[in-house]
């Protein structure tokens, strides 16, 4: 049952194989199976799970049910969930109980979805490789030495290990497509303003985006039928209407242009992992895609604008945890500054505090002209780049992460070589436009994402051709020893 798409689970609740309080006590029962060896979870609450279970199966007889009725989803704990924990992966949300839900929660709510669970994350969504959560290292079920990548570290595995059918993850310069790509699923970063931001823990307010996490493009067109749409309550929101994303799955690529990035295939890419990725791109060319190279010549720009911008926009998001407004408050405060200084320093972990370190210095008066003022006059040209780009192809195709999973403990004492994982995810992020990872194949026994990036509010394109590789493929059946 487990390895199921969410498509075919729909089948099966429609065609009464199972219940979907069948389903979910048997994704409760592989969670509390294989995730002491994972840690993909921070909170599973299988009351719950069985009430919502019940509540949709009650709905399913009544002839109500929609898309996601019945089926299990986990929440990248980033999104809050009312009367159930939300953490963002730090000590400094470790008691933090949201008083209403995100509108992707509520989302999931309304059609009568499961709620699964929280899954762990880098602490506050900072991270490539899921090792600066408060709760531990979450482990990835290709080989359990290796990082599942991050920040929705916890989100790829547990759906790489078929601990559930799908999981939400969110994307500010690369986490949703890099541990996807990390852990052989699909992960789908929408164009921002896409997916309502509202009730999802802020790092950089200008580049979060939540996506879907999901075993194939199908499952994650399903999902996005869900989570897309304007939402007042984000500003950011954009009130455009939303597509039915399965309809144009079945589209011909014949004909589609694509284009390869030079700067995506040279120094830096490991060659296995290009080989992987150019033999995915051939399967296009089989099919009547064209293929031509492009040229994104600020790419190097990339990384360096994000942190200045990311960190920038991360201090002031994060000064509301305070020990007051919100979050861990130290014991016996001497004084008012005491309160601040002590809870800060106990509640974030090392990274969040490299973070809010440069950007408030990029932010501090003389300063500002000279990094942050600076940093989006160059994110104006990265856009322009890919502007250009769409002028001549219709989807840009390229590895998703420089290379495979690394191991554990491998990279946590070089923050700049972490950094460079999202080398060809962020410009992603600081454009605006939407990205896909998918699963193409495996270098060094470990998964290759392939990366699809299309212009603005092109989800269903990008969608349609995942799904048209993956049914002549099969990587994004694969499932990792020990999870079968
Ligand atoms: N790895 C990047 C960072 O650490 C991106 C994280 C994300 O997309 N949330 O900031």
């Amino acid at each position: 049952m487990h390895t199921k798409t969410i498509a075919e689970i729909i089948e099966g609740l429609r065609n009464k194989q199972f219940s979907s309080e069948e389903l979910t006590k048997a994704y409760l029962d592989r969670i509390k199976q294989h995730d002491k060896t994972l840690n993909s979870f921070i909170t599973v609450d299988a009351d719950v799970a069985l009430k919502n279970a019940r509540d949709a199966d009650k709905k399913i007889a009544d002839g109500n049910a929609e898309s996601l009725t019945g089926i299990p989803i986990a929440q990248k704990d980033i999104f809050c969930t009312q009367g159930i924990k939300t953490t963002c992966g730090s000590k400094m949300l470790d008691n933090f109980i949201a008083p209403y839900n995100a509108t992707t929660v509520q989302k999931f709510n309304d059609v009568g979805a499961v709620l699964a669970g929280k899954t762990n994350m880098d602490e506050f969504a900072m991270g490539s490789s899921n090792e600066t959560s408060f709760y531990g290292a979450v482990k990835n079920p290709w080989d359990t030495n290796a990082v599942p990548g991050g920040s929705s570290g916890g989100s790829a595995a547990s759906v790489a290990a078929r601990l559930v059918p799908a999981a939400t993850g969110t994307d500010t310069g690369g986490s949703i497509r890099q541990p996807a790509a990390l852990c052989g699923i699909t992960g789908l970063k929408p164009t921002y303003g896409r997916v309502s931001r509202y009730g999802m823990i802020a790092f950089a307010s200008s580049l979060d985006q939540g996506g879907p996490m999901t075993q194939t493009a199908e499952d994650a067109a399903i999902m996005l039928n869900v989570m897309a749409g304007f939402d007042q309550r984000d500003s950011t929101s954009v009130n455009k209407p939303v597509p039915d994303y399965t309809s144009t799955l079945e589209d011909s690529v014949k004909g589609l242009k694509i284009g390869l990035p030079k700067e995506y295939f040279g120094e830096g890419l490991d060659p296995a992992v290009g080989d992987a990725v150019q033999v995915a791109i051939k399967e296009y060319e089989k099919m009547g895609a064209t293929v031509q190279e492009i040229s994104l010549p600020n790419t190097h720009f990339a990384v360096p604008t994000y942190y200045v911008i990311a960190p920038a926009e991360c201090s002031s998001n994060l000064s509301r945890f305070d020990g007051v407004r919100f979050g861990h408050r130290c014991d016996n405060p001497k004084d008012l500054m005491d309160l601040y200084t002590r809870s800060r320093s106990e509640g974030f972990g090392e990274e969040v505090k490299r973070r809010i370190m440069i950007g408030a210095y990029a932010l501090s008066a003389g300063y500002y002209d000279a990094y942050y003022l600076k940093a989006q006059k160059i994110r104006q040209l990265i856009s322009n780049d890919f502007k250009q780009a769409f002028e001549k192809v219709d989807v840009i195709m390229g590895p998703t992460a420089p290379d495979v999973a690394f191991n554990i403990g491998e990279r946590t004492e070089d923050p700049v070589t972490m950094y460079l994982s999202d080398i060809y995810t962020i410009a992603v992020n600081l454009a605006g436009l939407p990205g896909i990872s998918i699963p193409a194949g495996f270098a060094k026994d470990r998964p290759v994402g392939l990366q699809i990036i299309g212009n603005y509010f092109e989800e269903a394109r990008l969608l349609n051709v995942s799904h048209q590789y993956q049914k002549v493929t099969d990587w994004h059946r694969r499932v990792p020893k020990g999870f079968e």
